[in-house]
């Protein structure tokens, strides 16, 4: 059993993942479709994947830890089934839930036979949901919160997957994209509120949903449209239906992080691109704040679009400061503080030729920790560079993420515990300028949807349970 911190299993599962699913009007390889869409989300998750195929009344899976390449490397991909309908996921999780008993899709034989589905997101109210599951018989394998979702669908199907999903939307709170599949049907949801994006496309006659539009670029598939807040898509044998949750007066609220470090910045979410997003905030913080100095540069990757926003609109020259190990994952994305920590020397290093004897601004997505920026400032300094300005696309993170990112208690954000002019003199900047909130959500004008800002002014669409108001510690 995995506990964490002490805490039940059901206590702390947090995740970003990717979801995809492909429905096809002809039997064939749809295991691969889906592997290609997987591969485009990898950044969303890298420490477990998985894909079921659905054929006749049977499901067909496979999982595994690792990424999308090595888990279906050696045959594995070709020894599943041809198929009508497909699912996958990708999975991050945090500090050791990396197990493969959690990785997903979950696949179950229940009221409507054979079931498989996947989630991206994070509920809230599975502890109490767990319970009642428990109470009334229910078992449970993992210590996920997608298990207590695939639980509910089949508590309330009756046989028919799709009120067995709407019911299960109901009792559930948190968020999440989800995709879920039986022997004839592909269902695709997106929580009342539109916290994790979903996307539906067209490839020929098969239809695609998938947490990014990057992931319908990979497969070929024609963008058709968001996935709503609140919005069930079925698709089957009869075409695409879509319905609504039974949700009223919920204001839907995305997750403004996704623009800022999440996605893939050849993704459009909502209608505004992210790599547009990102260039507007750096165009925004050049802006608000001018800074002499003889360069200005990215944090790689998602830093370094914001960085040529700046330049555009300051006339500071960009220039790359820092050189990237391709074959580091993302820094956020470690199982524990002390592999992340490692990880940005061994990712990330000065290029002294660049930088030596000038004056830098270097942009980063965010400031979570403080570790990493720390790091990177030293780095900087220790390449030659005589100033050092950091600037972070997003602002200040003040609180937890209980929606479905790494971010679980105040004492994990030194935002939440020292003033700005604290960061700065502990990241060892010579100055150092943040987005604001009104600043960033100008930046993703255009947006279909309202905005989550939880995590920067403690608004978030759900009350923030479960999380203790501890004190920071520095590393
Ligand atoms: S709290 Fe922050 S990271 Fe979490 S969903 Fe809201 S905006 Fe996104």
């Amino acid at each position: 059993m995995y506990l964490r911190d002490g805490k039940a299993p059901f206590d702390g599962m947090h995740e970003e993942c990717g979801v995809f699913g492909v429905y096809s009007n002809e039997t064939r390889d749809v295991a691969h479709t889906v592997y290609y869409g997987l591969y485009a989300l990898q950044h969303r998750g890298q420490e477990s994947c998985g894909i079921a195929v659905a054929y006749a009344d049977k499901i067909e899976y496979y999982k595994g830890m690792g990424l999308v390449p090595e888990v279906f490397s050696g045959g594995r991909l070709d020894a599943l089934p041809e198929g009508d309908i497909a699912i996958g996921h990708v999975r991050y999780s945090t500090t050791g839930a990396s197990l493969l008993l959690n990785a997903q899709p979950v696949v179950f034989t229940g009221k409507c036979g054979k079931t498989a589905l996947a989630h991206n997101g994070n509920l809230t109210n599975t502890k109490q949901l767990r319970e009642e599951l428990i109470a009334s018989g229910a078992v449970f394998q993992t210590s996920i919160d997608s298990e207590v979702f695939a639980l509910l669908i089949n508590k309330y199907s009756d046989g028919d997957i799709l009120k067995g999903v709407k019911e299960a939307c109901a009792r559930v709170e948190g968020s999440y994209a989800l995709v879920a599949m039986t022997s004839d049907k592909l269902i695709a949801v997106r929580d009342p509120y539109g916290v994790r994006p979903l996307v539906l496309g067209k490839c020929i006659d098969d239809y695609v949903v998938a947490s990014e539009t990057c992931a319908l670029d990979a497969v070929g598939a024609t963008y058709i449209r968001d996935v709503e807040p609140g919005e069930i898509v079925v698709i089957d044998a009869e075409g695409v239906r879509s319905g609504y949750l039974g949700t009223t007066g919920k204001a839907p609220a995305a997750c403004i992080f996704e623009y800022v470090y999440f996605a893939r910045p050849d993704s459009v979410i909502d209608g505004v691109s992210v790599y547009a997003a990102r260039r507007e905030m750096g165009r925004l913080l050049a802006k608000s704040r001018r800074i002499e100095a003889d360069i200005v540069s990215g944090v790689p990757d998602s830093g370094l679009v914001a960085a040529k926003g700046y330049s555009e609109v300051s006339g500071i020259p960009f220039a790359d400061a820092l050189a990237k190990n391709r074959y580091v994952g993302r820094t956020f994305i470690q199982p524990d503080q002390h592999m992340r920590e490692n990880s940005v020397s061994v990712k990330l290093n000065a290029l002294r030729a660049n930088i030596e004897g000038k004056r830098v601004i270097i942009i980063d997505d965010s400031i979570v920790r403080g570790t990493t920026s720390k790091k990177i400032v030293r780095m900087l300094r220790e390449g030659g560079a005589k100033e050092v300005h950091m600037m972070s696309c997003s602002p200040v993170v003040k609180h937890p993420c209980h929606l479905g990112i790494d971010i679980e208690t105040y004492s994990q954000l030194i935002g939440a515990n020292k003033t700005v002019e604290e960061i700065r003199e502990y990241i060892g900047a010579d100055t150092l300028t943040y987005l604001s909130v009104e600043e960033l959500k100008a930046a993703c004008k255009g947006a279909k949807f309202g905005f989550c800002t939880g995590c920067f002014d403690g608004q978030y669409p759900y009350p923030l349970k479960q999380h203790k108001a501890d004190k920071f510690k520095f590393e």
